[in-house]
């Protein structure tokens, strides 16, 4: 078995899953998630995350509606435009694309969509539902990686984990969710001493960082499973290249499993985003959505230990 996890397959493969579900949801209960996306300013990276995101809604059968507001919006006119979609009931979902314009609050923001409708699941009671081990709507980012890490290892209880960044959208909830799998944790940073010795200790690293290529081989212990949360822009012989916090070539020779970028953990956030939506959705209404979605998506590759 190659050492290669691949996101995009399984993302695809639980895209495919999801789009039936809806298919089903519409049919039977005439329900068509909705999902509803803001995005402030132009920045070029986050029109492009947009796009997926909408596109992707639009192709599991779900309703996508986009707002793009100036860069100079005020913040009361994006506050009343999330309250006018709480209130909407074709809107089952509300993603506001983050980082925001300095005039604007990004917690006060976050804190005003309604916590059923927080696919992204930053809203604090999310958060708290998350730390407590409550049923929530748990962050994509990080639900796409554990996904990735139970399908490939199976059982993740007793393993050492270590986290290299703590941002809320990432490091700390994919912290709680590997706590949760009784995982020993260790969550590292920028003031963390001997990064390279304590990510040798771990069985599981997850790199969150935002500096490209910064875990080398070397830092990794043999046959570790390795999730490059990453995505750095880097120019090379005159063209842009996208690439993780993991040095893929001697990361990938010492790895027992490795998400390469792109193509690893990035669409399975958006997978997962559409995962949301749905359970959204069905939370909204009062209908059981499949336990086994995921096992049902995936289940002709069984899972094996690294
Ligand atoms: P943030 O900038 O919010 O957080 C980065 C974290 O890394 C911080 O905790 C910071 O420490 C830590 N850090 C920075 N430099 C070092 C260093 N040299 N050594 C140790 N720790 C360090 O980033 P995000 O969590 O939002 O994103 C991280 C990366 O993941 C980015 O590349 C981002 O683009 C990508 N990303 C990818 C997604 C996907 O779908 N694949 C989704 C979201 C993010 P401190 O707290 O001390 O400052």
């Amino acid at each position: 078995m190659s050492n290669l996890i691949d996101g995009k397959t399984q993302a695809a493969r639980l895209r495919e899953e999801i789009g039936r579900q809806v298919s089903r949801l519409r049919q039977r209960d005439l329900i068509t998630p909705g999902l509803a996306v803001i995005l402030v300013g132009e920045d070029p990276a986050s029109q492009v995350y947009v796009r997926n995101k909408a596109t992707q809604a639009r192709e599991a059968g779900m309703a996508s509606f986009e707002y793009r507001l100036a860069d100079s919006v005020p913040q009361s006119k994006l506050l009343d435009l999330i309250e006018r979609l709480n209130r909407d009931p074709e809107v089952h979902g509300i993603l506001v694309q983050l980082p925001l314009p300095p005039q604007i609050d990004e917690a006060r923001v976050i804190q005003a969509i309604h916590p059923d409708k927080d696919i992204d699941g930053f809203h604090p009671i999310n958060v708290g539902n998350i730390a407590t081990g409550g049923h929530g709507m748990v962050p994509c980012t990080p639900l796409g990686c554990l996904m990735l890490l139970k399908h490939r290892l199976g059982e993740l209880s007793g393993k050492r984990a270590v986290v290299l960044g703590r941002s809320n959208i990432v490091g700390k909830p994919m912290a709680s969710l590997l706590l949760h799998e009784h995982c020993t944790v260790t969550v590292a940073h920028s003031r963390t001493q001997d990064l390279a010795a304590l990510c040798r200790e771990a069985d599981i690293l997850v790199a969150a960082v935002g500096r490209p290529g910064m875990v080398k081989g070397d830092w990794i212990k043999p046959g570790a499973a390795v999730i490059d949360v990453g995505i750095n822009r880097i120019e090379a012989d005159g063209c842009t290249r996208l690439v993780g916090d993991v040095d893929f070539g001697s990361a990938s020779e010492v790895a027992g499993a490795i998400t390469p970028v792109p193509g690893g953990v990035g669409p399975m956030t958006i997978a997962c985003l559409l995962l949301n939506t749905l359970q959204a959705t069905c939370r909204q209404y009062d209908i059981p959505v499949p336990d086994d979605l995921v096992s049902r998506a995936w289940d002709d590759a069984a899972a094996e230990p690294v």
